[in-house]
């Protein structure tokens, strides 16, 4: 699985539509403090179904949308985009290429774009569970989420194993069914 790139309009301070190429290999996103290099992995988790605004730092959604600088306009809307190879068929979905798209309006209005089809939350999180890229994965690690993992109870550091394994996804839909 390979993130090939992000494309962010109207997110956080990103009011200029902005798009983030990534190449095999590692790479760095460096700047200075506030210059929004946080804001772009908060994106990611957003674009993935984050629901919790805290954990992106905010206090309601709509927090997410440009809210205007000394010489710009607030937006009225956010949208994040990933685009994923999945040549080795990673992801459950027939497509060498997948587009995950997240919108969302100040009315409140909001929806979810899977190789632009609109879709549910639901359909994202299938496609994403056990891939390791899900919204609870590993593969974001924030500032304090080490610590966190060290000090966290062994069930809840669990199911980061659960995810890492591929099983949680197994786990979540035997739940589902028993609650039906
Ligand atoms: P650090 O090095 O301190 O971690 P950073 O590069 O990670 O900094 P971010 O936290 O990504 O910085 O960016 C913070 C900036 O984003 C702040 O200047 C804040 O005002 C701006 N910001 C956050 N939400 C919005 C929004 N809705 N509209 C406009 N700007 C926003
Ligand atoms: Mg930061």
């Amino acid at each position: 699985m390979f993130l090939k790139r992000v494309e962010i309009i109207g997110f956080k301070s990103f009011a200029e539509r902005i798009g983030i190429d990534f190449v095999p290999g590692v790479t760095a996103i460096v700047g200075p403090n506030g210059s929004g290099k946080s804001n772009i992995t908060d994106a990611i988790r957003w674009v993935l179904g984050e629901q919790s605004a805290k954990s992106l730092r905010g206090a309601k959604m709509e927090d997410v949308i440009f809210a205007g600088s000394d010489s710009r306009k607030p937006l009225n809307y956010a949208e994040v985009t990933l685009i994923l190879d999945n040549t080795n068929g990673l992801f459950p979905l027939d497509y060498t290429e997948i587009s995950v798209s997240r919108r969302v309006f100040r009315s409140g209005e909001s929806n979810y774009l899977l190789n632009g089809q609109q879709c549910r939350l639901k359909d994202i999180n299938d496609v994403f569970m056990d891939s390791g890229l899900g919204k609870e994965a590993f593969s974001i690690i924030s500032q304090g989420r080490v610590d966190e993992i060290l000090n966290s109870r062994p069930e809840d550091r669990r199911s980061i194993f659960d995810e890492a394994a591929g099983v949680l996804k197994y786990k979540t839909r035997k739940r589902k069914a028993e609650h039906k």
